[in-house]
């Protein structure tokens, strides 16, 4: 069969493992250790299996009023673009706001399905190097001459947080020197102890946040994200949206993600408990020698001396954890590590302190 020329130059994201040859604990793709709320569960046992005959709200009109009204949002359902994962919506991205003419800006380590967008939307692209302590180098990300940039805060997979003065100095010299240019926030992770950019929204029309349910809402399994920025700005997206499937959000998603919306305290308590399991964790990593990167996220990228990533990979699999090894130059050393439940991190710690003292 002859496939389409489209076809022949993708390079697809491969996304962490999911081995079926025994239970291990799965540390490796950023997934809850904790079920999503009560709530959620409620609403499931609720759901009207009969209505799954009708099509969705294409819009998700109720979805997007409970996450515009989630504590601390302070926006309207009119800046709110749900989608089927934040996956889903990066790609609606991608192509609705960086024109092929200029390169598309992100650090030279990020998240691995960016350069899978450029490619499929045959986008050039311009990587910045890292600043030696692995934080972003937004000076060089914010010279003339680009499409628009794109980063996690915190990134992914180090794990480091850009403040928010960082972040407002940076979309300044940004917005400066590429005026119209899309500026995006990936804050897959920002629940873990950062702080969004959405005070920000205001100031910069040129900014767009984009947050999951899949790591700080434990849904990875539903396939739930946003974004959020001007209403101008997400009807470009819903163009886009309603010339690729108009029906992104399906009844169950919409019902649970607005459930889910109505217990934020509930997932305050669960990203606190994650955020301090990672720093007793981290913690312990680097008494055992470790070199452990500052995560404000629900991950650490830690590298333990004298031992590949790939190394350290395989010993952990062999006691039954899986980790991320991405191999790519500059990051052979370093594996990451999603941050599960006590008990297993403390397992896990243990294993891992005594794999490098056999060196
Ligand atoms: N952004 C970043 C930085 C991520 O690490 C991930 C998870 N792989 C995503 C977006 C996508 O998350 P999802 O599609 O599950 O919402």
């Amino acid at each position: 069969m002859k496939l389409s020329s489209r076809v022949s130059g993708l390079r697809p994201y491969i996304p962490g493992e999911q081995p079926a040859d025994r239970v291990y604990v799965k540390l490796n793709a950023n997934e809850s250790p904790y079920p999503p709320s009560p709530a959620v569960e409620n609403e499931l046992r609720g759901f009207r299996t009969e209505t799954l005959r009708l099509y969705p709200d294409p819009d998700s009109r109720d979805l997007r009023k409970a996450i515009a009204g989630m504590p601390g949002m302070d926006v309207t359902p009119d800046m709110v673009f749900p989608g089927n994962g934040s996956d889903e919506v990066l790609s609606f991205i991608f192509c609705t706001f960086f024109d092929p003419s200029l390169p598309v800006i992100f650090p030279q380590h990020s998240y691995s399905f960016y350069p899978v967008y450029a490619g499929f939307y045959h986008l050039p692209v311009r990587t910045v190097p890292l600043r030696p302590d692995f934080s972003l180098d937004t000076g060089t990300m914010a010279q003339p001459g680009n499409a628009g940039v794109i980063f996690p805060n915190p990134n992914a997979p180090t794990g480091i947080l850009l403040e928010t003065s960082g972040l407002r100095a940076f979309l300044q010299q940004q917005t400066e020197n590429n005026p119209g240019r899309a500026v995006v926030v990936d804050e897959a992770y920002i629940d873990f102890g950062g702080e969004s950019a959405l005070p920000l929204l205001r100031e910069f029309p040129e900014l767009i946040i984009v947050r999951t349910f899949s790591k700080s809402f434990s849904f990875a399994g539903l396939r739930l994200g946003y974004a959020v920025s001007s209403p101008e700005n997400i009807r470009a997206l819903e163009t886009v949206k309603n010339s690729f499937n108009h029906f992104p959000v399906d009844r169950i998603a919409q019902r649970l993600g607005i459930a889910a919306c109505s217990d934020a305290a509930y997932y305050r308590r669960v990203c606190a408990e994650i955020a301090a399991t990672r720093d007793q964790f981290s913690a312990g990593l680097q008494k055992a020698g470790w070199q452990v990167l500052p995560s404000k996220a629900n991950f650490v990228f830690a590298r333990c001396p004298g031992r590949s990533g790939q190394e350290v990979y395989e010993a952990a699999k062999k006691e039954g954890f899986l980790l991320r090894v991405f191999g790519t130059p500059g990051t052979e050393d370093f594996v990451r590590i999603t941050i599960g439940t006590p008990q297993d991190m403390q397992t896990l710690l243990e294993c891992l302190e005594k794999y490098c003292a056999a060196k």
